[in-house]
């Protein structure tokens, strides 16, 4: 048939990035990774990941993004295969197989299918995917030179009285909403507000507002980040207040500087939101300090530990 030939034809053209993925417990090339139609994963979003990143071959805070993934697991009434100790090592050998030296490290567990296809999510039989790709950035150089343009999004961030979002998800429709708004609106990314009007966080990353040398990050209907987590310790070590908080966007779009953190960039200066430049429009003297201190801390083996 000509349509299931131009399918066939679609798909073998589809270009895939360098790495490699762990799924029914083998190692395969990323283009060979596949998942069934009829898993819940994709289904019904049923499922939970983390992202941690290698950067020259050394993981940074593993054992953080192990402890939010194992939560996260437990939280959704999932199971995983193996133990901690097989998790991280699987997780290695995903990176040492694809050679990378910088990459982008996901773990994923989905909730499956039961082979009757029973709705009783009691009754699925779990799945565990991991894989390694090249790093990749929120923020691309040049963005990261000059600082990003956010907008505000109208759409509201998923209310955490119905989706936890400190168990790390792919209930994304708000965000990925958002982020064609702030296409349409001529900006990069997107911000979005809760049902009261105070920010959270973007599409894959947390916010931190910084004003009159004091730095603070929303506390609540976020994501608590491994990189939020990281900068409020390395304020700590420099001595900056830092909290966790409201954030109105008022109070955002007055702060003397903006950045935002994810394990896929590390820390990001923010030059404009909505169009007005924050401080002077160009990227912020603290938030320069912070992110040189955050890279510095990639060889530091409390942080990190080795690939091989
Ligand atoms: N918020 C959301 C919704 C995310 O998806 C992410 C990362 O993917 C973050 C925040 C940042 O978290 P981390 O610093 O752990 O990467």
């Amino acid at each position: 048939m000509s349509i299931g030939s131009e399918q066939r034809k679609t798909r073998a053209a589809q270009k895939f990035p360098p790495g490699i993925a762990y799924i029914d417990g083998r190692f395969r090339p990323i283009s060979e990774a596949r998942i069934s139609v009829l898993d819940w994963g994709l289904l019904r979003s049923d499922a939970t990941y983390d992202v941690v990143h290698v950067w020259q071959r050394r993981f940074f805070r593993l054992d953080a993004h192990l402890d939010r993934f194992l939560a996260s697991v437990a939280k959704l009434r999932l199971s995983l295969p193996f133990d901690r100790a097989t998790l991280a090592e699987t997780l290695k050998e995903c990176v040492r197989r694809s050679g990378l030296d910088d990459a982008y490290v996901e773990m994923i567990c989905t909730r499956g299918f039961s082979p009757d296809f029973s709705r009783d999510p009691r009754a699925a039989v779990n799945r565990f995917i991991a894989f390694a790709i090249p790093f990749g950035w929120i923020a691309d150089a040049e963005q990261r030179r000059r600082g990003l343009h956010l907008a505000i999004a109208e759409v509201r961030r998923i209310p955490p009285q119905s989706v936890d979002p400190r168990v790390k998800n792919y209930h994304w429709l708000d965000l990925v909403t958002g982020l064609f708004e702030a296409y349409d609106r001529g900006a990069e990314n997107v911000l979005l507000c809760d049902l009261e009007g105070n920010v959270t966080e973007g599409a894959g990353f947390n916010l931190f507002a910084v004003s009159a040398g004091r730095v603070t990050t929303p506390s609540s209907g976020v994501l608590e980040g491994i990189t939020r987590a990281t900068v409020l310790e390395l304020c700590a070590e420099l001595g900056v207040p830092a909290e966790t908080g409201t954030v109105s966007a008022e109070a955002l779009t007055a702060a003397d500087e903006v950045f935002v953190t994810s394990t896929a960039g590390g820390i990001m200066p923010v030059a404009r939101i909505d169009g007005a430049a924050i401080g002077d429009g160009a990227p912020g003297r603290l938030t320069g300090k912070l992110t040189e201190l955050y890279w510095a801390k990639h060889d530091d083996p409390a942080w990190t530990t080795p690939v091989d």
